[in-house]
């Protein structure tokens, strides 16, 4: 499907995903051709993908961050094209023959894409912008319907809310995520999860001064109707808050709990 000009969603398997959306996988192309992360590596799904890649000259395998359901098809892609694997150094991808940097241009001859270091769901997540049709493709740092989960050891809320607002400053049109439905007012979307981030670090400041200062009690406070399958969940991302406002001198962990400073 082409969601804009020459930039398509490639239709991507299910692989062992479990949530409600599957990982996307797109295609830029100008007279040479990038892929925007790889999906899930099962046969049927890299196949169906391959069928329609094949009709350009793919160039490079860009990857958003090395989590499974972003580079799990990437080692087929790279052996049936010849392309390169590109990735931010901080993430881990095998066979990743280059490393890119904020800031980067890759030139596709039609068509331009420049990288953006987003940390934050990983250290060395990355959006990529092609230039022209003013597309971002956000990877997991922005998705179609939800929040993204900040997992407090291997992302960083402080870091995953600044790189949300360096994305106020692009020129965007549509934002085309990695996982659910592409957003077409993208800088609402950007402030509307910025808000969203900002109204928990109330809400866990709040808890603080009210002298609750452990996290289940917190996610009891912040989340009083949630399913309880998704309470790890939710602690987690308390903590992750929790770990910003430490960082920030603005809480401190003594005692067995969480203080305002
Ligand atoms: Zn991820």
């Amino acid at each position: 499907m082409e969601i804009a000009p020459k930039i398509y969603s490639l239709p991507a398997g299910r692989g062992e995903f479990m949530g409600l959306f599957p990982p996307n996988v797109y295609l830029v192309a100008g007279r040479r051709a990038a892929l925007i992360d790889a999906g899930y590596g099962d046969p049927e799904a890299v196949g169906s993908r391959l069928d329609f890649i094949r009709n350009f000259s793919l160039a490079y395998i860009l990857i958003t961050h090395a989590h499974p359901d972003h580079i799990g098809g990437a080692e087929e892609f790279r052996r049936a094209t010849g392309a390169v694997i590109l990735a931010h150094p901080e993430e881990s991808v095998s066979r990743a023959e280059g490393k890119l940097e904020d800031g980067q241009v890759l030139d596709l001859e039609g068509a331009k894409i420049r990288v953006v270091h987003t940390p934050g769901h990983t250290r060395g997540h990355l959006c990529f912008l092609a230039e022209e049709a003013g597309v971002l493709f956000t990877g997991d740092h922005i998705l179609g319907l939800g929040t993204t989960v900040i997992r407090p050891h291997q992302g960083d809320m402080g870091e995953y809310m600044e790189s949300l607002r360096k994305l106020l400053d692009l020129p965007l049109k549509l934002i085309a995520p990695g996982h659910g439905p592409v957003v077409r007012q993208p800088q609402a979307k950007v402030r509307e999860l910025l808000q969203h981030r900002e109204e928990r670090e109330r809400q866990v400041l709040d808890c603080l001064r009210r002298g609750i200062g452990d996290i289940p009690g917190m996610v009891r406070e912040i989340y009083p109707e949630l399913d309880g399958r998704l309470i790890p969940m939710a602690r987690e991302q308390v903590l992750a808050h929790l770990m910003k406002l430490v960082k920030e001198g603005r809480a401190e962990e003594k005692d067995g709990g969480y203080h305002i400073v």
